[in-house]
């Protein structure tokens, strides 16, 4: 005997919003039985929070007392007012600005070491959430049209598994509801780990490192990094983009001095 299609429907609806609520519920048990522990500190995580808590994102967000005015460089206590570093005045970024949520020191390093070193891509989430904070609380003039990861050379990618920076522009497209343009910037070549490089030698390294894939009309963009210390690769980048017509505002998760290099 066959089943009449209406209730044969009828009963896969059924099941489908049982198996959803039956989910739902299991997975509600499970956070109360083994409620998941924050990546930093280890302490159990309200059902609001995911992947770190909120004393660890508010310890990430550590500011120093001032700063460059355009690329973000972080002063010594002793200047205690925002200005333009000597840096900018002799040879200005070809960004407008630079935007990041805090000094790559204490819990935000240990974030990102283990978010991009250690393989725990989970870590994005929260991390792309902290950037996205910052950057809405000052992007004021700046409405983005497109958002642009650094890329990685495939080989590099194929290495570590993720794109780091792509992973958080994901979490950024949805936070400021802006496409990703993932192919619009190429990395051509590989380069070593830059943290092993002086400032000058990462310039040199960096200069042919980055090509716009095709031309697209003159658009306003948010490029992504995870950590700017001596701005290289930014500028390099942004060099680029620059030269097509586009204007560029880069967001970093961390930005380190540059003399820590
Ligand atoms: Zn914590
Ligand atoms: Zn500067």
């Amino acid at each position: 005997m066959t089943e009449p299609a209406g209730l044969s429907h009828q009963l896969r609806h059924q099941s489908t919003a049982l198996i959803r609520r039956l989910r739902q519920e299991w997975r509600w048990a499970l956070h109360l039985l083994l409620p998941p522990a924050c990546f930093l500190c280890h302490h159990p995580l309200s059902a609001e929070e995911t992947g770190l808590c909120q004393r660890c994102l508010t310890d990430c967000q550590i500011r120093p007392p001032a700063a460059c005015i355009h690329c973000g460089e972080p002063f010594r206590a002793a200047s205690s007012v925002n200005h333009r570093c000597t840096r900018c005045q002799q040879d200005p970024p070809p960004f407008d600005n630079l935007l990041y949520a805090g000094l790559y020191q204490g819990a935000l390093k240990q974030a990102i070491q283990q978010f991009k070193y250690h393989n725990q891509p989970r870590l994005a989430h929260p991390l792309g959430r902290l950037l996205s904070t910052r950057c809405l609380a000052a992007m004021t003039d700046f409405q983005p049209d497109a958002i642009i990861p650094v890329p990685l050379h495939p080989d590099r990618l194929r290495k570590r598994g993720f794109n780091q920076s792509l992973q958080l522009a994901r979490v950024l497209s949805r936070e400021l509801t802006c496409p990703i343009s993932a192919t619009l910037l190429l990395r051509n070549r590989p380069t070593p780990p830059l943290k092993d490089l002086r400032p000058f030698e990462r310039e040199a390294v960096l200069r042919h490192c980055f090509t716009v894939q095709h031309n697209i009309s003159p658009r306003r963009i948010v490029l992504v990094d995870d950590i700017v210390t001596t701005t290289a690769t930014v500028r390099a980048c942004s060099n680029q983009l620059v030269q097509q017509g586009h204007r560029v505002l880069v967001v970093s998760l961390a930005r380190a001095p540059r003399e820590s290099t």
